[in-house]
């Protein structure tokens, strides 16, 4: 039984295969082709293996060779003793060996691949086209013998037909003689040909019937045994090759791959040097061979030699404060306090900045796929940390100098400050004159106001400036344009310019004046005329600061008294620390509202330049900003549409007389205006403005108050008095919305693209129709289409007027 099922097992796998195979389903002519052609097309593809496996060669041996070139380069760097025990080092070094172990074995596996692989290649395509000439002969041969047969048959078959003619003949020939009863010789002859045409006719009959057998026989064994087996036999041969191809590249496959064990292990190597890296591990052979001392601190000691002989009443290491320096310490404390609250609001920032950091960084730590933005938080972090150690250092000194200030002057109370000079009687000798005194010495007053003053040649005067933090006297003079002698101190203290010296600056001018001889023989500047201080060149002395009222870009606003009238002003004061170029930029507001008189416009009174801090002198306006006016519950509240139109009223005087004067103000805005007796707004802050009818913005755009400036001058830089229209028109609405800010909730870019869409805000409630239509007009995107300050005055003025009925609100 079970020798049975081995039996149909065998028998059903032989049918299968006849099945399936080639010996049963390519005997056709045209599968015999086909598979011809097939093989063709095997050798090509092997041949193109063949060019790509050198090819691969080729590109392996460079890599490899490529790897050895980092090696070397890497070889190159020399290993320094302080990077002894280094973790980076010795990871760096393992990969480095690995990459050297890698193109080793790439270099290998190409020589195999040259060599072995491809000459398997080659000898598997020769047998291949071996094997195809003898599957195309040996079917050839076969089919030669059919046809062999098949000639063979008919030429058979056509002497079998002669021999029956010939018979056919012969008998009735025959028959004929014996019919006649004819008898003898010729009888006898006639009877011998029939029987020979009988034997050839049988003979030829025979020849036939075996030949066709014969062919027959053939012509089966050839459809069913020759023909199939020379097919299986193919089939064998071929897939014996196919075997042996699929090995050569199972070995090209090994020997390109980037991924075997070696591969693997070079690359486990590598990562095992770099996981060996610690933060902690990696310098620490190295800060124990390089342990030292921290430096020795540096004392500043107060030298007590130095009051030792002094009879007056310095004491070292404390401040002296007397009638002669307490207006200087209130000032140095008052920029010591403005200091200390800054470097705290940044302190508080900081912190704040910290604390929001490490939040995020607990956040981050539970989602994975964060890495990068945890680092870069991290480090930010690391950084703030240093940051805010750095700033309580600079916080802890500037709360010990303002103690130290703050003391004594505390102590003080309101007693006044001790003489430091005490009487000695008509005996003692005149203190000196100081050089501020001196009405032709103006001080820090800048080069280009200097310039200003000094018109015609042998004009001058006496001024100071700061070179490298050291402070000079300079002499300047206006002599076929304008030339500025630096005083020169003498070994001795004393002073000169090239001819002789003099005890005190006073007497050197007084010397150079009178004696009419050039300052330099190179400039030939003669002195002809001092030039005065003028009204506005105020003293620093005759400024009392009483009271911090508000904090300017470059420094605190104070409320102030004028010692020689006693008038209450208003002192804008610029931070000490700033640089020249800032002083400058600080004093052109000055400069600027010297020129003006109007009364909706904050009068200038003077700017005192003879020491720092420098100070810019105005008329005190009493109610502080529009702004925070607008803002407050006690006033804002309580304006009505009257007072609101009045206010734009205010403005638009104000700003038709700036256009008249061709002065642009470029920073048109509530908080930039002020609040006066019964209401009247005062435009201030003229930080930005320019003298000009046109100004086109270069220095970049920073610090432009984006949402109260022109498109024109956002896009172009172009500013122009239509340019301050369109900042009325806001300042207008900022009146009537009681100070909200405009565009609320849109950023500056979304605001500007808005606007430029053709989006404008639309009225606060309470809006006069009339002033909204004001409004838009003076939001025309072209400016040419916006009215001038005159017109707008007129207009408002007129509103303001009429404002009696209910009628004028706008819903
Ligand atoms: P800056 O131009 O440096 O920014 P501001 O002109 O804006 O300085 O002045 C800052 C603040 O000082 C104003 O908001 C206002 O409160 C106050 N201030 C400025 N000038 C005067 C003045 N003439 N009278 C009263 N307060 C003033």
């Amino acid at each position: 039984m079970e020798h049975l099922q081995l039996l149909s097992g065998t028998i059903n796998s032989a049918w299968e295969r006849l099945r399936m195979g080639f010996s049963s389903a390519l005997q056709g002519r045209a599968s015999h082709e086909a598979l011809l052609s097939r093989q063709d097309c095997e050798l090509r593809l092997m041949d193109t293996i063949r060019r790509c496996l050198q090819l691969r060669v080729r590109c392996d041996r460079e890599y490899a060779a490529g790897l050895g070139q980092v090696v070397a380069q890497a070889q190159k760097w020399e290993r320094a003793e302080d990077m002894a025990g280094s973790l980076i080092a010795q990871a760096w070094s393992t990969m480095m060996d690995e990459t050297e172990s890698l193109s080793r074995l790439m270099r290998a596996n190409a020589e195999t691949l040259a060599t072995t692989v491809i000459d398997k290649l080659n000898a598997l395509a020769t047998e291949k086209r071996a094997s195809r000439k003898i599957y195309q002969d040996e079917q050839a041969r076969m089919a030669l013998e059919i046809t062999r047969y098949q000639e063979s048959v008919s030429k058979l078959k056509a002497e079998y037909e002669k021999n029956l003619e010939v018979y056919k003949i012969a008998k009735a020939r025959y028959e004929d003689q014996y019919v006649k009863g004819k008898a003898g010789r010729k009888l006898e002859e006639v009877k011998e040909r029939y029987v020979k045409a009988c034997r050839r006719l049988h003979n030829a009959h025979n020849e036939y019937v075996l030949l066709l057998l014969e062919a027959s026989q053939y012509e089966r064994d050839f459809r069913t045994v020759l023909l199939p087996a020379l097919l299986e036999y193919q089939q064998l041969v071929q897939e014996d090759m196919i075997e042996r191809w699929c090995a050569i590249m199972r070995s090209a496959a090994e020997l390109t791959s980037f991924s075997t064990e070696k591969h693997l292990e070079i690359q486990s190597r590598v990562n095992g040097s770099i996981s060996a890296i610690t933060t902690d591990g990696e310098y620490r052979e190295f800060t124990d061979r390089h342990k030292s001392q921290p430096p020795p601190p540096v004392s500043f000691l107060f030298d007590y030699q130095m009051v030792e002989e002094y009879s007056g009443r310095l004491k070292p290491e404390a401040l002296a404060v007397d009638d002669l320096t307490i207006g200087n310490l209130r000032m140095r404390l008052a920029d010591l306090e403005t200091r200390l609250a800054d470097v705290r609001t940044v302190l508080a920032e900081k912190r704040k900045q910290l604390s929001q950091h490490d939040a995020e960084v607990e956040c981050l730590k539970k989602q994975q796929d964060s890495v990068n933005r945890l680092f870069v938080i991290r480090r930010a972090s690391e950084i703030l940390r240093k940051d805010i150690r750095e700033t309580q250092c600079t916080e802890q000194k500037l709360q010990r100098l303002t103690k130290l200030i703050r003391t004594p002057l505390d102590e003080l109370g309101g007693a006044d400050a001790p003489k430091a000079v005490e009487d000695m009687g008509d005996m003692s000798p005149q203190p000196e004159r100081p050089l501020v005194d001196e009405d032709w010495f103006h001080g820090v007053l800048p080069r280009e106001e200097v310039v200003r003053l000094l018109v015609n040649d042998g004009d001058y005067l006496v001024r100071q400036t700061t070179r490298n933090d050291e402070t000079q006297v300079v002499l300047s003079v206006a002599w076929g344009g304008h030339k500025h002698f630096i005083v020169q101190t003498t070994s001795d203290g004393q002073f000169r310019f090239e001819g002789p010296s003099f005890p005190t600056i006073q007497e050197l001018i007084s010397y150079q004046h009178e004696c009419g001889l050039a300052v330099t023989n190179k400039s030939g500047a003669v002195l002809r005329q001092a030039i005065l201080r003028e009204r506005w060149e105020l003293n620093n002395d005759d400024v009392e600061l009483l009271e911090k009222i508000g904090r300017g870009n470059f420094g605190d606003v104070y409320k102030a008294r004028l010692q020689l009238t006693s008038e209450l002003v208003a002192v804008k004061t610029c931070k000490v620390t700033l640089p020249d170029e800032q002083k400058r930029k600080f004093l052109q507001e000055g400069r600027i509202l010297k020129q003006y008189d109007h009364p909706n416009i904050v009068r200038f009174i003077g700017i005192a330049v003879q020491k720092q801090p420098i100070m810019i002198v105005m008329e005190l306006v009493p109610g502080g900003s529009l702004l925070s006016y607008l803002r407050s519950k006690q006033h804002g509240s309580s304006l009505d549409v009257g007072a609101q139109l009045a206010m734009c009223r205010d403005t638009a005087a104000g700003m038709a007389y700036l256009e008249e004067k061709n002065c642009i103000h470029r920073d048109l805005a509530a908080r930039n205006c002020l609040v006066g007796m019964h209401n009247m707004v005062k435009i201030s802050d003229f930080g930005m403005s320019r003298e000009e009818e046109e100004y086109i913005v270069s220095d970049g755009m920073k610090q432009i108050p984006i949402k109260w400036t022109a498109p024109e001058a956002l896009n172009y830089g172009k500013y122009t008095s239509l340019c301050d229209v369109w900042s009325y028109g806001i300042l207008a609405w900022e009146i009537f919305s009681r100070g909200q800010s405009p565009y609320s909730g849109l950023s500056n870019t979304k605001a500007r693209e808005m606007i430029d869409s053709g989006y404008r805000m639309p009225a606060p409630d309470g809006t006069p129709d009339a002033m909204y239509r004001l409004m838009l007009r003076c939001w025309e995107y072209q400016p040419e289409n916006r009215p001038h300050f005159a017109e707008i005055f007129t207009q408002v003025n007129g509103l303001f007027m009429g404002v009696a009925g209910p009628d004028v609100l706008h819903n």
